[in-house]
């Protein structure tokens, strides 16, 4: 039998964001699953009372707070304290959490002090003979484990984009206030802004249906013998204020400009996706330009739905890697594309 409890921060607008209902999802079917569970959910903010009513029809048993201007901050040691807090207060032995910086940052301290177990980037979880299991990708995507511990309390932080955001209703709900100690010397941290990387134009976008990726191809030469980096760019970026998609990219492509070639001066390598990039989480993606080698396919893992353009057809993607590959050549079908998408917002 588990006391489950869910660590949630509340935004500055007093909200919960998508990671946080995404993560409860998650604790309501594990606590479907695990009979005789309960469930708490555990707030951290300015004021944690909205973040409560938002979610009050979800069947949480308790609704735990930690507010004060404090608590609004993002950092180590009044989340940690925080989190310690409700841990103790809801007597939990199970304790999930979006994978949120703040969390990531902080839980793995509270478990220590708790002296629990924590497991991170985690993708779901099943219950199989009453015995909870956690899923996680190990040696980049390539292999899933489902893991179980005994020690409690057991912390697990929950990748983001893995579990539809739970809705329902808005209900006034009773939030528990508990107090925290919270010294002035841990009060010497003080957060000042965020500060994203730039890379001349945003690019990156988590939240798009489509992961539209790049390769080294956009900057070979093409069958006229030359090189066409400037209308490459231009293709690219066209296609992505049109879609609003996400730009993504193989290694090959990123490093060129170490390299001293040619590059597309809005790449950098936080747009790279596979084993020494990122996994991310669209929909659809469309590689183009793109070899499709297991180093960079194994970040497309949980893209949905898969398909490159390529002039060769002997590709990686043609082994199985996409869905459809269409033998044709990207400054082609991206200039057809994009006139497509133009007539399309004339109409
Ligand atoms: C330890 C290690 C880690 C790595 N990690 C990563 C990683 O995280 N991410 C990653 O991406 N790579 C990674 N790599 C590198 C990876 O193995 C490949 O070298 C890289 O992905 C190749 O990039 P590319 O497909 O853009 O370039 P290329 O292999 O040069 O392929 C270019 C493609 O473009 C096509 N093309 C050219 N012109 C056109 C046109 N007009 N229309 C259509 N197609 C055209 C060509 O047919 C070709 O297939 C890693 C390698 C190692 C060893």
């Amino acid at each position: 039998m588990e006391t489950i409890l869910l660590l949630v921060h509340v935004e500055a607008d007093g909200s919960l964001a998508k990671p946080a209902l995404e993560a409860l999802t998650a604790a309501r079917t594990i606590r479907h699953q695990l009979s005789g569970s309960t469930l708490a959910v555990g707030l951290v903010g300015a004021d944690a009372g909205a973040a409560a009513s938002q979610i009050g029809s979800c069947g949480a048993l308790r609704f735990l707070g930690v507010s004060g201007a404090e608590f609004r901050e993002p950092r180590y040691a009044s989340d940690a304290a925080a989190a310690e807090a409700l841990v103790r207060a809801a007597g939990a032995t199970l304790v999930l959490a979006p994978a949120t910086s703040r969390w990531s940052r902080s839980l793995a301290g509270v478990t220590q002090r708790l002296n629990g177990r924590i497991d991170t980037h985690i993708t779901g979880a099943a219950v199989i003979d009453g015995q909870l299991n956690v899923a996680r990708w190990y040696y980049r995507q390539r292999m899933e484990a489902l893991l179980q511990r005994a020690q409690r309390p057991w912390f697990v932080l929950l990748d983001v984009g893995c579990h539809e955001p739970w809705v329902g209703e808005a209900a006034a709900e009773a939030v528990e206030s508990v107090s925290v100690e919270f010294p002035e010397s841990l009060r010497r941290t003080k957060f000042v802004e965020f500060r994203v990387p730039q890379s001349g134009e945003q690019t990156i976008r988590p939240e798009a249906d489509l992961l539209f990726v790049t390769g080294a191809g956009w900057t070979k030469k093409q069958p006229d013998g030359k090189t066409h980096v400037e209308e490459a760019a231009v293709l690219i970026l066209d296609f992505l204020r049109k879609t609003q998609s996400s730009l993504g990219s193989s290694k090959s492509l990123v490093d060129l400009g170490g390299e001293g070639q040619a590059i597309l001066p809005f790449l950098s390598h936080l747009n790279q996706v596979g084993q020494t990039g990122s996994t991310p989480r669209h929909p659809k993606g469309l590689a183009t330009c793109c070899h499709g080698e297991e180093p960079h396919v194994v970040g497309w893992r949980f893209v949905t739905e898969r398909r490159a353009v390529n002039l060769d057809p002997n590709c990686g993607w043609a082994r199985g890697k996409a869905d459809v590959l269409y033998v044709a050549d990207a400054f082609e079908v991206m200039r057809k594309v994009n006139e497509l998408l133009a007539n399309a917002a004339l109409r």
